[in-house]
């Protein structure tokens, strides 16, 4: 199967929406580009992608993703540099991640080009809602679910593969306290974690949200069975520093496999620090909280890049990290995001 960007079908907006986008006040993810591109599934194929205005869209009371939640999505994004040259950051992993989720959730495949030829044409008509202020980024939310009809718990017969976007101004969260959950869990063994499944997300809430409550920004997520295993943070993947090694747990079924982590391994690596990638117990960063080894802790993810952690909660108690000067944190982000906006080398290969 194959689709070439002449056959994607483009129905332009007639008056852009761009004079009203604040570009100096971005919230994240809360106003869109003027166009969107939608592709249906239906009697076992993907029809032509279409790219229309942005809008609503209409779903049958009984579409399956109501009731039994067949819904995925990816999160990305596209930078423009100094010559307003727009780039992505390693979107064929994106598209891979998508129908990795896809063939858990039981939603068809969505071929390369359809993904590819479908976002780049998107980008090309609304590239200039990519801000070019330092820091933002025009966020990429490609998502598919079940549109297909009817009451029967069973997969859908129709399928919408969706990308919008959305300008966003930089991503500080700040520092953020966390709180290691053992209580609840976002995954189990078997189950869909390691998949962008919208349930996920739902699922994460309302532990964040007793977090909250509790005076935390966020959970850190421990494996499910013996909550001994420090998994992720929130919904980044979660790196912890002890004296001069950089620690991240695994990726395995419970864990996403996060495109930030993976390249911030490589950077580490190719940067001459130590990297492990193993189990890290709860009770080891207990430990080297209180011996002073543990030195920083951070998220990983699209959107942040990496968000550093000022401390941590663990029944009852609070840790806190230090200050430090040379933090392997923001060395890494500088590294990463010099490639995302064309400022240095692309020595991985990972502009596109
Ligand atoms: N873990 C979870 C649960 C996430 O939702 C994300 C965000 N996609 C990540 C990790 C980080 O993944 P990435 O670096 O690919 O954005």
């Amino acid at each position: 199967m194959s689709i070439a960007t002449k056959d994607i079908i483009i129905e332009k907006v007639k008056n852009s929406k761009i004079d009203q986008v604040d570009f100096d006040n971005l919230a994240f993810g809360s106003v869109f580009t003027d166009h969107m591109l939608v592709c249906t599934y239906k009697n076992g194929a993907w029809e032509t992608p279409t790219i229309t205005p942005y809008q609503p869209i209409t779903l049958d009371p009984s579409a399956k993703i109501f009731h039994y939640g067949q819904s995925i999505f990816e999160g990305m994004k596209a930078y423009k540099d100094k010559n307003n040259d727009v780039f992505l950051f390693r979107p064929l992993d994106n598209h891979k991640r998508l129908n990795i989720s896809a063939a858990r959730m039981c939603i068809p495949q969505i071929p390369e080009d359809y993904f590819m030829e479908g976002l780049t044409t998107l980008l090309n008509l609304d590239k200039d809602f990519i801000p070019t202020k330092d820091g933002g980024s025009l966020y990429i939310r490609p998502f598919m679910f079940a549109s297909g009809n009817g009451f029967h718990a069973s997969p859908a017969n129709e399928y919408k593969f969706i990308i919008a976007c959305a300008p966003s101004g930089a991503y500080f969260s700040g520092k953020v306290k966390v709180l290691i959950e053992e209580k609840y869990s976002r995954s189990a063994n078997g189950g869909v974690g390691y998949a962008k499944a919208g349930g996920n997300y739902a699922g994460q809430f309302y532990p964040t949200q007793l977090a909250i409550e509790k005076g935390y920004n966020q959970v850190i997520w421990t494996d499910d069975t013996s909550h001994e295993y420090i998994e992720e943070a929130g919904a980044m993947n979660i790196f912890i520093r002890i004296n001069d090694t950089l620690l991240t747990g695994p990726t395995s079924d419970r864990i996403l496999d996060g495109i930030t982590r993976k390249s911030i391994l490589e950077i580490a690596k190719d940067q001459g620090i130590k990297t492990e990638v193993r189990k890290i117990t709860v009770k080891e960063v207990v430990a080297a909280a209180k011996d002073g080894s543990l030195k920083e802790m951070f998220g990983a993810g699209t959107a942040a890049v990496i968000s550093p952690i000022a401390g941590f909660g663990y029944r009852d108690t609070d840790y806190d990290l230090p200050e430090l000067e040379n933090s392997f944190g923001e060395r890494l982000k500088k590294i990463i995001t010099d490639i995302q906006y064309n400022k240095s080398e692309d020595k991985f290969g990972w502009r596109y």
